[in-house]
């Protein structure tokens, strides 16, 4: 899984971070990053829910298994 977040649309709601903690994390500056860019299986549900949370669709996912 590829996970990656478009800065330029990342608005810091943090939507993403309170749903996959171990994931993706907002920093100070209001711009979530990806912390674990390769989740564990049982985690990709919840990247995927953060995915669909996310109210400016800045989180996309790539690679073989999206
Ligand atoms: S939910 Fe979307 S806009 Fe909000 S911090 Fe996460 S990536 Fe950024």
């Amino acid at each position: 899984m590829e996970i990656h977040i478009d800065q330029h649309r990342c608005e810091g709601h943090a939507l993403c971070a309170s749903i996959a903690p171990t994931v993706f994390e907002v920093g100070a500056d209001d711009l979530s990053t990806v912390v674990d860019p390769n989740p564990p299986d049982d985690i990709e549900p919840k990247v995927r829910m953060a995915v669909d949370a996310c109210p400016t669709l800045a989180i996309s996912l790539g690679g073989s298994r999206s």
